[in-house]
């Protein structure tokens, strides 16, 4: 293994692996980077290589070829289970190179120098991020004190790297402090939904990556679709809607099931059991 992390980092994270789910075609460039031999390692789960990428654009009663933008080309990547993956990952980290996981644990505050140390990047005088608070247990509903009641623990770090995915909690705190959208674009948001089904054996292509444009989203509603179809006789499906969308009564879950319906034509397989669900916002 070719890489040299400081012995004492620490994650808080909700939940390992479990909140993320299956389904995702990856670039393994930054893996390489990370762990060169990542292919000897035991229980990776990088088991199915893309082996055909094509796009289409549907209608309610069909699936036009288009022409496939090069940098969505999929030579290299492989379909997963982002969530085993996660859970690989965590296990090297945690064995191989000492870094501490809190799974159930979630950074709640962020820990700052007691003196205007640093400066932001307008130039003003400000307190240094030092590391994070974890959350309180043991809290009622009403925020009364259990006998199981702990306090959120405060870790000091050199360096505290904030990776909460879209919208984090702690990232707002720390982007209004420092005035880090300042100046900036407007963040964009979406909505992802995706759902992993055992497909009919006989319509299941392994390595097989299909992207879709249009139904059943209207030309004003900008995202789109895929099919993977991952190791195992699994399938990962989902739909991408950015958040926005002019038609308030759409609704980004019932336009999903919409597009499941479409399992039906001849260039999608044939759905059998769901075997996951997942709802997440992107960024
Ligand atoms: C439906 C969907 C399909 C996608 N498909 C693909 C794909 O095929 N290929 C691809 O490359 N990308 C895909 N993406 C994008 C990819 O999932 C994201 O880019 C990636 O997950 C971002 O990683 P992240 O670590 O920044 O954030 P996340 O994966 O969101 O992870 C952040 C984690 O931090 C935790 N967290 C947040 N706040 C706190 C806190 N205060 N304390 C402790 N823990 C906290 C969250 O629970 C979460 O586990 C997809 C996204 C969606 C929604």
């Amino acid at each position: 293994m070719g890489t040299t992390f400081p012995s004492r980092i620490r994650f808080f994270t909700s939940l390992l692996g479990s909140h993320i789910l299956s389904g995702a075609v990856i670039e393994p460039r930054a893996l390489n980077e990370l762990l060169p031999d990542w292919q000897a390692l035991p229980g990776h789960p990088m088991t199915q290589l893309a082996t055909s990428s094509r796009m289409l654009f549907l209608t309610q009663q069909h699936a036009l070829p288009i022409p496939h933008p090069p940098q969505m080309g999929n030579d290299g990547n492989y379909i997963l289970s982002l969530s085993a993956f996660t859970r690989w990952l965590a296990s090297i980290a945690e064995n191989e190179y000492g870094v501490e996981i809190y799974p159930g644990f979630a950074g709640a505050q962020l820990f700052y120098s007691p003196e205007e140390d640093s400066y932001d990047p307008w130039g003003n005088k400000t307190r240094s991020i030092q590391g994070v608070v974890t959350n309180e247990v043991g809290l009622t509903r009403d925020f009364r004190l259990k006998s199981s009641f702990e306090p959120g623990m405060a870790f000091r770090s050199k360096a505290t790297l904030l990776a909460e995915g879209a919208h984090g909690s702690l990232s707002k705190m720390a982007i209004a402090r420092y005035q880090l959208r300042k100046e900036a674009q407007p963040q964009t948001y979406a909505i992802g939904l995706k759902e992993v089904w055992r497909v009919d054996p006989e319509k299941y292509r392994a390595g097989e990556v299909i992207h879709t444009l249009g139904w059943p989203l209207d030309k004003s509603t900008y995202g789109g679709g895929w099919v993977y179809h991952m190791d195992g006789g699994l399938v990962s499906l989902g739909l991408v809607i950015a958040l926005d969308y002019k038609n308030p009564y759409l609704s980004p879950y019932r336009e999903f099931q919409v597009r499941l319906s479409y399992s039906l034509s001849p260039s999608f397989p044939e759905l059998l059991e769901c075997i996951a669900h997942e709802t997440s916002s992107i960024l």
